[in-house]
């Protein structure tokens, strides 16, 4: 079929269309977004609303669906969600204007936005108290780098990155995008989505990093980019890549980017995806935001104070300086307990000025978001006030609140207390601002008047007392009355000129309400046009300011970070922990804060504090704890682990007192977890994860290794245990905490210095087992695996016979038979001694073999089939 077929319109539709590959085509048409094609189809089932037709292109009918433009936000974001990307095209003048070109001219339409998952700003499509972050990797010449930004904040931040340790700090930041080179999308797209982002493929131009150095420097307008800091090339690649994408997604309008922040590796503690999984830090292990330590431990009164502390409890701190300055701003907000409550009254009143902003700079905002700065620095001015003789944390952050004082007054004169969302209606600047807007508003609202006193003198003049002056948008005003008195108005035509029969309604106007319409249609917008013009000007002076206004921000977060804390150590008795350089990890009265908080509400037992002593004065330090299944053995690992963390992201620690050396990674491992979704084994899941921290633990790190081993057959799994726990007391030399129910590796303790035992006490009371969750010194005597099972409900016949064979066993063990003659003999294969030590040996086959093998071009199963074919090798 030839193209003369195909419509004007549908014609501008296939060229926007095809310009914009990958998207999904909002096609504005009046108050409705149009899909069609397969885009139709597509959206119909993701959004489930109906599909249609519309006229044919090449023969076929074109499928068609449409959301309206008002209720949009919702079906963006359900779009966004399940994937896709959206590119919005509007109509880019008046109809109007087409029909004067003529009787076949199509709207002047274009794509003004593509929204995906990392470039969203609407307050709709966000959630207030999590980051949304976009990142970009790049990798030059064998050196990578990382950059992302919130564009809803503006925050930007890069860091050195080699691919590595590219999974871990994707975990940490766990960005809703990630930009990578093309030629790196499928290695690099696993990583993405493991880390929940989407991930993005962009051309290698955009990457390009003397051309990222250009975009840089004209979107800060600064002449070369060293005031912010030397960037590495890899660097300003990640970073162009960012800024080039911002162009393309938001066409033209640039978001307010701040100046970028270097971020140095090893400033941070290192904590690796499955440990944050498994701690449970922001997300619980059933994927939502309830039951994670996030959640139990977060008192922000403002979302950018909710959205600080999700960072910094992603990324403690290293760095003690930067420790002890907020233990000191909090142990004072601790103490002044009046102070507190003030700051965090205040600081609820606080609405969120950085998206308020970000929303201005993309001229998405509206007349809301400009009060949205007004309230939240006139705030910040009192807040002020109330900050003299602070620590220095707090002090530091008084002086990036003030100095608001113009722009404050300006708003609070130009605005009205409670503005309208949009600035379209107008009826946002307040009375007495501006003399020609106050006076063109008293004309329209006196024409409104005169129109009252018209319909009824109407009435008198037609003798129809129900006759009704209205008004709509098509009509503009008419009078209306019902058929029944037509005839009555219909007498006078002279006066009343017919406009429009409906089936039960007559509708007239008359010279003189014509005339006063245009008079108040002509005052409407004139005032309209003066209060945009307004608009305009504010906003202006407020992105004038965006720099400071910015500052002003991060200071309200950082006190109502300081300030949350304080109010979390207040009401659960949180104690100051001592952090230090040492290799302390001292621990009295800790408990765990999730756990803990889940007992209280339910009301039922109390938590039972427990000690964790690990400092031996020596490295390694090492607590294996054994103790029945239920005792508290997983609760006892992670409460620590969370303890060293809260401390070193400047929080009091839930314990009577701490003291801890500092951490410099955090590693926790649970053994045989299921991951069938990423198609391993639970076991070979296991063991690469534990291969990990065997590779990476140093002797600061803190690791927690809760029953290793458990995935496999009883003596592998002990011997697997076992070796585990040699290599990390030889060679990693490091703090740990590693829970079995192999009570044979009780033993070791006896031939390794640096360990010690510890168990979970349970009494045994009328053949059932009662938890005491005490953590002592000492090993467990015995398991109470059979007592546990038949808690869980075990048919009584099983347990039965569980009890006679377990005796039979146990009675055999007394007897020196089988199990403690196979302990003995079992040959401590203590772990290979640190590399310096080794004397070279010809290799043998299995090492021969191994020298040929690159790891990182393994698939899962790859890894298993070669497990299998070097235990072949003798
Ligand atoms: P294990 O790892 O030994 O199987 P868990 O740590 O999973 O045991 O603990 C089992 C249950 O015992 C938890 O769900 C918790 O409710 C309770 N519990 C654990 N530790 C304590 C404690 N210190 N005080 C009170 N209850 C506890």
């Amino acid at each position: 079929m030839s193209d003369e077929t195909v419509t004007p319109m549908m014609a501008q539709y296939l060229e926007i269309r095809d310009r914009n590959p990958g998207a999904l085509l909002f096609y504005r048409m009046g108050d409705f977004y149009e899909m069609f094609f397969q885009d139709a189809l597509n959206a119909a089932e993701a959004l489930d609303i109906a599909l249609t037709k519309r006229g044919f292109h090449q023969g076929e009918p074109i499928p068609m669906c449409g959301v309206p433009v008002h209720a949009a936000e919702g079906y963006l974001l359900t779009l966004i969600r399940k994937g896709f990307r959206v590119a919005i095209a509007e109509q880019l003048e008046d109809p109007a204007e087409a029909k004067k070109r003529g009787y076949k001219s199509v709207v002047k339409r274009d794509v003004v936005r593509l929204v995906t998952p990392g470039t969203l700003t609407e307050d709709s499509l966000l959630e207030a108290r999590r980051h949304n972050f976009l990142a970009a990797y790049s990798e030059l010449r064998e050196e990578g780098a990382l950059a992302w930004t919130d564009i809803s904040t503006g925050e930007l931040r890069v860091m050195p990155c080699p691919l590595s340790r590219l999974g871990p700090e994707l975990a940490r930041l766990s960005p809703r995008e990630l930009l990578v080179p093309d030629h790196l999308e499928t290695e690099l797209a696993e990583l993405g989505s493991e880390a929940g982002a989407a991930t993005t493929p962009l051309a290698r131009a955009s990457f390009d990093s003397s051309g990222a150095e250009k975009r840089l420097t004209a979107l800060w307008q600064v002449g070369s980019l060293e005031g912010f800091g030397s960037f590495s090339r890899a660097e300003l690649s990640a970073m162009g890549g960012l800024v080039d994408y911002l162009h393309l997604t938001q066409r033209g309008n640039l978001p307010l980017l701040r100046a970028p922040v270097k971020e140095m590796a090893g400033g941070t503690v290192q904590i690796d995806a499955s440990t944050r999984r498994n701690l449970e830090i922001t997300q619980a292990l059933s994927g939502g935001r309830e039951g994670s330590l996030l959640a139990a431990i977060d008192r922000t009164a403002t979302a950018a104070g909710a959205r600080l502390l999700e960072r910094r409890i992603s990324s403690p701190s290293r760095d003690l300086t930067t420790i002890r300055l907020r233990h000191e701003a909090l142990a004072h907000l601790l103490d002044e307990s009046r102070l507190r409550e003030d700051l965090r009254d205040s600081l609820r009143r606080v609405p969120d000025i950085d998206r308020a902003l970000s929303r201005l700079a993309l001229d998405r905002g509206g007349p809301r978001d400009l009060a949205a700065i007004r309230n939240g620095l006139a705030q910040a001015l009192s807040l002020s006030a109330r900050l003299s003789g602070v620590p220095r944390l707090l002090s530091q952050a008084a002086q990036g609140l003030t100095g608001h004082e113009t722009l404050v007054d300006q708003l609070d004169q130009a605005l009205v207390a409670e503005p309208p969302l949009l600035a379209r209606d107008g009826g946002f600047i307040a009375a007495g601002y501006d003399d020609e807007l106050d006076e063109t508003r008293r004309l329209r609202d006196e024409g409104r008047g005169v129109i009252a006193g018209m319909q009824a003198e109407y009435a008198g003049l037609a003798g129809v007392p129900a006759l009704k002056i209205k008004h709509n948008n098509v009509l503009g005003y008419f009078i209306e009355v019902t058929t029944t008195h037509e005839e009555k108005l219909r007498a006078r035509p002279d006066l009343f000129i017919h406009r429009q029969s409906t089936a039960s309604q007559i509708r007239f106007t008359t010279l003189a309400l014509n005339e006063l319409e245009s008079k108040i249609l002509n005052a409407a917008n004139h005032a309209l046009e003066l209060e945009k013009r307004h608009y305009e000007g504010l906003k202006r002076a407020i992105l004038d300011l965006a720099g400071p206004i910015g500052v002003t921000a991060r200071a309200l977060a950082e006190i109502d970070l300081c300030a949350a804390f304080a109010d979390l150590a207040a009401e659960g008795d949180w104690v100051a922990p001592v952090v230090d350089d040492s290799r302390a990890f001292d621990i009295r009265g800790g408990r765990h804060p999730v756990v803990e908080r889940a007992l209280r509400r339910q009301g039922g037992q109390s938590f039972v504090a427990n000690d964790c002593d690990l400092t031996t004065g020596a490295s390694p330090a090492i607590w294996m704890l054994t103790g029945p299944n239920m005792a508290g053995k997983s609760t006892f690992l992670r409460q620590n682990a969370l303890i060293a963390l809260l401390a070193q992201a400047g929080s009091f620690v839930p314990a009577s007192s701490a003291r801890i050396g500092l951490v410099s990674q955090l590693f926790s491992r649970v053994g045989a977890s299921d991951d069938l979704a990423r198609g391993r084994s639970t076991f070979m899941v296991e063991m690469v994860e534990t291969a990990a921290i065997l590779n990476q633990a140093d002797d600061r790190a803190l690791v927690i290794l809760d029953e290793i081993g458990r995935g496999t057959a009883t003596w592998d799994g002990l011997s697997i245990a076992w070796a585990t726990l040699e290599h990390l007391h030889d060679v990693n030399r490091c703090r740990a905490l590693f829970a079995t129910h192999y009570h044979e590796m009780t033993q070791l303790s006896a031939r390794l210095d640096g360990v010690e035992n510890a168990t979970v006490s349970v009494k045994e009371w009328q053949g059932e087992v009662i938890f005491l969750h005490e953590v002592k010194r000492g090993a467990a005597d015995r398991s109470y695996g059979v007592q546990v099972a038949r808690l869980a409900g075990l048919p009584v016949s099983v347990i039965e016979r569980a009890r006679v064979i377990l005796e039979a066993l146990e009675s055999g063990d007394r007897q020196g038979k089988k199990s403690t003659a196979l302990i003995d003999d079992l040959p401590l294969f203590r772990a290979a001694p640190p590399p310096t030590a080794v004397t070279p040996a010809a290799p043998s086959q299995v090492e021969a073999r191994l020298a040929e093998i690159d790891p990182d071009q393994l698939t899962p199963i790859g890894a298993l089939s070669l497990l299998y074919e070097l235990k072949a090798l003798k």
